[in-house]
């Protein structure tokens, strides 16, 4: 049975304005990032100190040297998801929680990773109280994917790798989706879109980007 979670938010302008001015204009057109992304409460994601630029064009600090990923970022990284609901998504980088949150609406079960012990819990804390139910926490290293629940029909990385972690392809399912920014340098990045072709694996480069670094053992 596909089961699809949606949360009846509150009528959300700032992040109506958001999808429109920053995601829309530059050409995301999935209409359930779309949607989704206009009702998500994105301030809840931030620190209360940063509530007030939530819905910015830009990352911001979730504190432990962390960021919540800018709103186009999110909504890219999604749409080349390409979710039809009913996915088993594996996300590396929990982080604030966020992304985790829009694809929770999307797909049909999330499981994911965070290294930081204090941002799993607090990332878990808040999307259970805003009623997510189809979202598996583990605080630990994704680098190495996490295998007792794989294949995996989608795999999203929210952290820079030097390279595509092997294990990570390997618990891609059969046209299976990975999303990962790669790059050697600390600064910037190349958004790396990974599909699994039965044992071949195609890769096709989007964006230049910028992340924090995963932590890998890989
Ligand atoms: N999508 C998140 C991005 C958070 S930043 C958001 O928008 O809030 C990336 C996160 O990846 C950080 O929280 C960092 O702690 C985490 N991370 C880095 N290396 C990791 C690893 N090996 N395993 C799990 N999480 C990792």
């Amino acid at each position: 049975m596909i089961c699809i979670v949606k949360i009846a938010y509150p009528d959300n302008r700032q992040a109506k304005r958001m999808v429109r001015t920053q995601i829309q204009a530059r050409g995301i057109h999935d209409d359930g990032v779309l949607e989704v992304m206009s009702r998500v409460p994105r301030h809840r994601f931030v620190p209360g100190e940063s509530t007030f630029e939530a819905y910015g064009d830009f990352p911001l600090s979730i504190g432990h040297g962390q960021t919540i990923s800018q709103p186009y970022m999110v909504a890219l990284m999604t749409e080349e998801l390409h979710l039809r609901g009913g996915e088993r998504v594996l996300e590396i980088g929990t982080g604030s929680g966020y992304q985790t949150a829009v694809l929770a609406e999307l797909a049909g079960e999330i499981y994911t990773v965070e290294l930081i012990p204090e941002l799993s819990e607090r990332s878990q804390k808040l999307l259970e109280e805003l009623g997510y139910s189809n979202i598996i926490y583990r605080s630990g290293d994704g680098s190495l994917g996490w295998p007792e629940h794989a294949p995996y029909d989608r795999i999203l990385v929210a952290a820079a790798a030097v390279t595509v972690p092997r294990p990570l392809t390997s618990q891609l399912a059969d046209n299976g989706i990975l999303v990962i920014p790669v790059g050697d340098s600390r600064h910037y990045q190349t958004l790396l879109i990974v599909r699994r072709v039965g044992r071949r694996l195609d890769t096709r480069e989007s964006i230049g980007c910028r992340f924090v670094p995963l932590v890998q053992k890989a």
